[in-house]
């Protein structure tokens, strides 16, 4: 019931807010009808609410815990402070290479805390703000449960929809007999909030949220290895950026094992052993469990009230609709790619649904992925693998630009590429990036996929000497035919 205090607070800061104070209003009906209901205030939920109360619709938007979900408190944005700190470590570390005489003299954990804390607080602080001045939704502090097809229980009163949108999450999960205890073994969660540096971590799991974490313990002076039972590192990127990370970590000394699943774990005196296929033993101070994340669905009534499930997660069609009329479902419920962004444009989409708006479907491998370990990894679009497989290998045409010729690149001393798959006299239908700060590329690379440009339509836009985006318009320059400073 956390949220209620706060969102009072809220309502005393502005007074258009609505924010839900029926625990205190006992004049109150004990029913409630509403547009939509939403349960779950995470990035699909409170997306949802924000573009419905946009459309005139009135919301009822239930959040058990904090409003913003993983990604505000225990995903995205604590894990990019982390990330930022570790590179300004590594930065310090590494002066001297530009010139710089300085000195890296430790890792405050306290403090690094305090940094990523006051991120997450000044965010949550704006969201609160946001949600409880529309007068049009109102937030319901406490743990709901779909008690019929068109209503949401919490603490015994009723908010009726005539719409529902399920938005319930997801959560860190675990192997069969592999138990989290919070201390030596752990998930993210507890990882984002350890009060110290290890000497030593075990990072079960070689994708996003796992080589991000190592990437950050890398630089903060701990030693990491990584267990990978898929044959390499971001198995869902394309190989040559898998491979380019793995090399880019072997430079760096984390240590990585792919294609070794994961059979045991041991407390040791001070630490943990883990044994993986082919009987080999690591052992470290912590094991950090990153083999992926659940829907959060159990005991929350969806099956009992028809809505179609697999394997906990719900199941929708293109238009977010599940099995049961006017019941949706957006963010990590829904079986695809786990991102907050994915959450967002879902929850516009369905708002727009309801209010008859008809919006075009998401096409999901136009959703652009970013993983921002050192160096960051960044893709839109199909993998070679994919276009392959999809259009015949001898209909798609592959062009690699090395950030070895690129100048923004070499100041910043980082290797890597930018990669793009296309089809055959067709558009652009896969970039896919490795280098430090790529990331920031992958907004042009999203808008030339999705707007299906053809290299020769990118390859006559100017890109601005000297930068990193210089490498997508160099590499589009000779997928066109005509390169500047490269051999096609
Ligand atoms: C370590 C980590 C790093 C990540 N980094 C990134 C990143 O950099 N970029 C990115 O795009 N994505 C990232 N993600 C993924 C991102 O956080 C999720 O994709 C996103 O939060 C999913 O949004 P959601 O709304 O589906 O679920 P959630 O954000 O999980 O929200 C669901 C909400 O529902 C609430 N809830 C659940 N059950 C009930 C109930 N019965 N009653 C009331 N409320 C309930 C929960 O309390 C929660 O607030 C990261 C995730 C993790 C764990």
């Amino acid at each position: 019931m956390t949220e209620v205090g706060s969102a009072q607070e809220a309502s005393r800061r502005d007074p258009r807010c609505t924010v839900a104070t029926w625990e205190l209003d006992v004049s109150e009906p004990n029913d409630a009808t509403f547009d939509i209901v939403i349960l779950g205030g995470g990035s699909g939920g409170y997306a949802t609410a924000l573009r419905a109360a946009q459309l005139n619709l009135s919301v009822a938007l239930i959040e058990k815990g904090k409003l913003g979900g993983t990604c505000l408190h225990n995903g995205c944005i604590p894990t990019k402070a982390l990330l930022h700190a570790a590179e300004v470590a590594d930065q310090t570390r590494e002066s001297e290479q530009f010139g710089v005489k300085a000195e890296l003299v430790g890792i405050d954990m306290a403090a690094v805390h305090s940094y990523k804390d006051g991120v997450i607080g000044r965010l949550y602080k704006g969201l609160q703000g946001l949600l409880g001045s529309s007068k049009n939704i109102t937030v319901v502090a406490g743990a709901g449960r779909l008690v019929a097809p068109n209503a949401v229980e919490v603490d015994g009163k009723r908010y009726t929809g005539r719409n529902i949108v399920l938005a319930s999450g997801s959560y860190a999960k675990s192997l069969p007999g592999l138990e989290i205890d919070g201390e030596r073994v752990i998930t993210s969660d507890h990882a984002l909030t350890l009060d110290r540096v290890p000497s030593s971590v075990i990072v079960l799991g070689g994708g996003v949220i796992g080589v991000e974490f190592a990437s950050v313990w890398k630089s903060f002076g701990v030693d990491v290895t990584i267990i990978e039972a898929l044959p390499r590192l971001v198995a869902a990127e394309d190989e040559d950026s898998s491979k380019a990370l793995e090399r880019a970590f072997r430079k760096r000394k984390i240590n990585f094992k792919v294609g070794k699943p994961f059979e045991k774990v041991e407390k040791t005196a001070d630490g943990v052993k883990v044994t993986i296929a082919g009987g080999e033993t690591i052992e470290a101070e912590l094991l950090l469990v990153a083999v992926g994340r659940g829907p959060n669905t159990a005991n929350l009534g969806y099956e009992e009230q028809g809505v179609k499930m697999d394997r906990g997660y719900v199941l929708t069609d293109e238009r977010l609709r599940t099995s049961v009329p006017n019941v949706y479902a957006v963010g990590d419920i829904v079986p695809g790619l786990q991102l907050a962004h994915r959450g967002f444009q879902q929850g516009i989409f369905v708002a727009e649904e309801i209010a008859g708006q008809n919006p075009a479907v998401i096409d999901e491998a136009g959703i652009p992925r970013i993983t921002y370990c050192d160096p960051e990894v960044a893709s839109v679009g199909l993998t070679e693998a994919k276009a392959k497989e999809q259009y015949g290998a001898d209909k798609v045409k592959i062009f690699n630009y090395n950030l070895g010729g690129n100048g923004r690149s070499q100041i910043l001393k980082t290797a890597g590429h930018v990669k793009l798959v296309r089809v055959e006299d067709g558009p652009v239908i896969g970039v896919h990036m490795i280098g430090a700060r790529v990331g920031e590329l992958i907004g042009e690379a999203q808008l030339i996929y999705n707007w299906e440009a053809y290299p020769a339509e990118v390859a006559q836009l100017v890109h601005a000497h000297p930068s990193q985006t210089e490498a997508l318009g160099e590499a589009h320059l000779a997928l066109a035919g005509k390169p500047l400073h490269v051999h096609a």
